[in-house]
């Protein structure tokens, strides 16, 4: 389906701790904590799962000193436990005291976020930007300059507001407010960029929570600048709704190559797990076949015909499985990632989705045989029965993998998606 997508914009490439956003660069998932930074344990562990379930970046609040300075002592528990994805620092409106105040904050961070909206009011507002981008310079460090529009810069909106009343055909209010998102982060980034900062070192963001808004805005910064671009709907929700809103929104953007690091704002139930922000976003764009992160199951939604509910705690356990089993298999199996399964209901798409799949697996429906044909790189390669079939099912599943991926493995077929891609 790649064939639909059209070129990804030019960007320049920003390298965020090692890892590239832009340029041509697969595109990044981020997430962000919630936990309050100055609880270091709390922060590690959550930071580490975040990495374990595939974010590339995490971001963490930095809004007060106990906070700054749990920063370099998080970093360093973290590599002492191996993980090393790149920590992004989360300022408002006092990053510039916070990182002038800790200098072991400002080197363990590998990038800062600042909102132009919250960084500072009227004279202050320059010269406190200003503050966050020598630190920047000093150290060496990519910004990203996110806007969002809870909190945007009140005294450029009214101005264009004051302008567009003066026009004879004033635009809709709408529409200024988008050309006022887009204008705060590009004045900010050349803002930056006159002080010396280099364009590769400025990602730029301009987050809203409505999906056409997102469009619009992101479809102008796009025509206007080639920083790189962080994508994001905020405060897009909890579950579904936040899901939805954040694929519909980015999806547009990223299928007109638009977007070159994403985040997906999901609200977690109370006590909910943080990963699924990860999830989400590597799904997005895995099905949108940007990247491959892991082995995607396709399954039938089940109707009438589906005898029994062995069928969805057939397609239930392989997801599970792949969840389960892909840090060792992405250690042990390059190219895994790629693979495609299938888990149907019966007889009337069964066959032939799975002879799509490299192995997909059609059970029985009502009123056929009580046996499940297993279907493997096409053609049909066995039938099981009985009351094992979906731990047998996982057998073969793990057997594919290793002849197919593991030590003793054929040449690359030409179809092979490779890690990265
Ligand atoms: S494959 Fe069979 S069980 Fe699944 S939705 Fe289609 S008809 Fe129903």
């Amino acid at each position: 389906m790649t064939f639909l997508l059209q070129a990804r914009r030019a960007s320049t490439p920003v390298n965020v701790g090692g890892v590239l956003l832009g340029g041509g660069a697969p595109i990044v998932v981020q997430s962000m904590t919630n936990t309050d930074t100055a609880d270091i344990e709390a922060t590690v562990k959550q930071v580490a799962e975040l990495a374990r379930a595939g974010s590339e970046l995490v971001r963490i609040t930095v809004d007060r000193d106990e906070a700054a300075k749990a920063v370099p002592r998080i970093h360093e528990k973290l590599l002492k436990r191996g993980i090393t994805v790149p920590l992004v620092g989360d300022f408002h409106y006092i990053g510039h005291t916070l990182l002038t105040d800790n200098p072991d904050c400002a080197k363990a961070l590998a990038k800062y976020r600042i909102n132009p909206g919250n960084v500072g009011f009227k004279a202050k507002k320059d010269k406190q930007f200003g503050a966050i981008i020598e630190q920047a310079m000093t150290y060496q460090k990519p910004v990203r300059i996110g806007v969002n529009w809870g909190s945007l810069d009140q005294d450029l909106l009214t101005h264009l507001m004051d302008l567009n009343a003066k026009l004879a055909q004033p635009k809709p209010a709408r529409g200024v407010m988008h050309e006022a998102i887009v204008q705060s982060a590009l004045l900010s980034a050349q803002l930056a960029e006159g002080m010396g900062l280099g364009a590769d070192r400025i990602v730029i963001s301009a987050k809203v929570s409505a999906v056409q808004d997102l469009i619009a805005v992101y479809a102008l910064l796009a025509a206007r600048c080639t920083y790189a671009l962080h994508l994001g709907l905020t405060e897009a929700g909890m579950g579904s709704k936040g899901i939805v809103a954040s694929t519909a929104g980015m999806g547009i953007l990223l299928q007109q190559g638009i977007g070159d690091t994403i985040r997906v704002s999901l609200t977690p139930e109370p006590g909910g797990d943080r990963t699924t922000e990860v999830k989400v976003a590597q799904e997005i764009l895995q099905t949108m076949g940007l990247r491959a992160f892991m082995p995607i199951v396709a399954a039938c939604p089940g109707c009438g015909r589906t005898t029994s509910t062995v069928f969805q705690e057939l397609a239930r356990d392989v997801q599970f499985m792949i969840r389960d089993r892909m840090p060792e298999w992405k250690q042990n199996y390059p190219g895994v990632e790629g693979l495609t399964f299938a888990v149907m209901g019966c007889i009337v798409n069964g066959p032939g989705e799975s002879k799509h799949a490299d192995i997909g697996i059609s059970l029985p429906g009502t009123g056929e045989q009580p046996a499940a044909p297993v279907f493997i790189d096409g053609k049909k390669a066995m039938t099981l029965r009985g009351a094992n079939i979906a731990a047998d099912f996982k057998d073969i599943v793990e057997g594919y993998i290793e002849k197919r991926f593991g030590a003793g493995r054929a040449a690359a077929r030409p179809d092979e998606v490779l890690p990265g891609s």
